[in-house]
This record gives C-alpha cells, structure tokens and sequence, in this order.
C-alpha cells in the first residue's frame, strides 16, 4: 500500500511521463487517429497533479475514483471515459466491503471499459494491453515483468487492423503503426514498475 505521499509522488511521476511522451503519442494519434492523444493525456494528468493533495488525502477506493472521475472529464476524447472507467471501477472494487485481490478487481475495471467501449481484444485498442496486464496481475507477475508484457502487448498491435475507435475509419491503412492508446498502458505500467524499484 502507498502512503499519501507515495501516492502524490506517483501522480507526479506518472504526469512526467505523459508530458515527456506527448508528442511521440500524438504523432502515433496522427498516423491512425486525429493527433490529440498525447495532449490529451497531458492534460488530464496535469489535472491529476493539481489535485494530489486532495486525491492523495482518501482511501485508496475513494483517490481512485476521484482520480478516474478527474480524468473523464480532462483527458476528453474516446480514451478519457475509458481510463476514467478503468480507475473509477477499479476504486469501486478495492473499496467495496467484500474488497476483492487486487488482479480480481483490476479485471473487473479492465471489463468495464470492453462494456463502455463496446470493444474487446483485438480491436486495436488500449485493451489488447489492459487485457495482458491482467492475465499478468493473475500470474502473480511483478511491477518489471507486467511492464515487460504491456510494452510487448503495445508492440503487438503494430500489424493490427483496427476495427474499434477512430482507427477503424482507416481500415486497412490502421495496420503497420502502434495504436497509440495501447502506448500509452505501456508507458504508464513502466512508469509503474520504475515507481515500486524507487522504493525498495
Ligand atoms: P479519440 O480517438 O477520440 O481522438 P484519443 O486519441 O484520446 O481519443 O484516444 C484514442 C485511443 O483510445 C485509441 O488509441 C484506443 O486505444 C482507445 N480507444 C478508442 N476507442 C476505444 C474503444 N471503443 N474501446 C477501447 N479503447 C478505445
Ligand atoms: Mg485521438
């Protein structure tokens, strides 16, 4: 468990990360979207940081919707709701009375966003990493080795044709680029991993 202080340093670290890969994930947004994914995501953790004390100050249920319902309303786009989704289903879980293990609730958020996308595995979309993630957490696989399996999972939606989200208009032309949501799961779960090392 992360303290507050933990858990503002990680909001920090995560925003850095976004910041520092706006551009390499607007110009993935460009090739197969319409170039707004890396600002984004700036934007809404940049939003997540000027709330720290606040979201940092509640019990992890309550930070995590808290941070989910920020990023709804500052990411914008299709991903927006989508991460909200995920952090706001995965509060609800971690704080619910029967409070499940932390890969059963983090599959149940990664199954509310397929519900509020419509979409599935394989789609080229951020789930064809959050999906591997969770079947990781499942494994009992640590920070290093899910942040290995995102950005292999990341990798592999390179030769996929996307049939969900703005880069199914592409059709075909979607194959042969990284969809830029799945690149940024991956970096988030790095950031992740490098966080929890920090800290030992
Ligand atoms: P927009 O597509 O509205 O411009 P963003 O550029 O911020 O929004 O986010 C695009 C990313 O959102 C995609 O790369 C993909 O990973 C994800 N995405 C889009 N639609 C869906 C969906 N229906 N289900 C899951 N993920 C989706
Ligand atoms: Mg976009």
């Amino acid at each position: 468990m992360l303290n507050p202080d933990e858990i503002k340093a990680l909001i920090v670290t995560l925003a850095r990360t976004m910041a520092d890969n706006a551009d390499e994930l607007t110009a993935l947004d460009s090739a197969i979207g319409d170039g707004d994914h890396g600002h984004n995501m700036k934007r809404g953790f940049e939003a997540l940081v000027a709330e720290g004390d606040a979201i940092a100050g509640k019990p992890p249920g309550e930070a995590l919707k808290a941070a989910g319902m920020k990023l709804v309303m500052t990411v914008g786009g299709a991903s927006g709701p989508l991460f909200g989704t995920l952090l706001m289903t995965l509060g609800k879980e971690i704080g619910a009375a029967d409070r499940p293990a932390f890969p059963t609730a983090f599959r149940k958020a990664v199954e509310s966003v397929a519900a509020r996308g419509k979409s599935e595995k394989g789609q080229k979309t951020m789930l064809d990493v959050l999906f591997p993630v969770a079947d990781a957490l499942d494994a009992g696989a640590g920070p290093r080795e899910i942040a290995d399996v995102a950005a292999r999972a990341a990798e592999a939606t390179v030769p996929v044709v996307a049939t969900r989200g703005r880069a199914s208009f592409l059709g075909e032309r979607s194959a042969g680029h990284m969809d830029p949501g799945s690149r940024s799961v991956a970096l988030l779960a790095a950031t992740v991993a490098d966080f929890m090392e920090g800290r030992r």
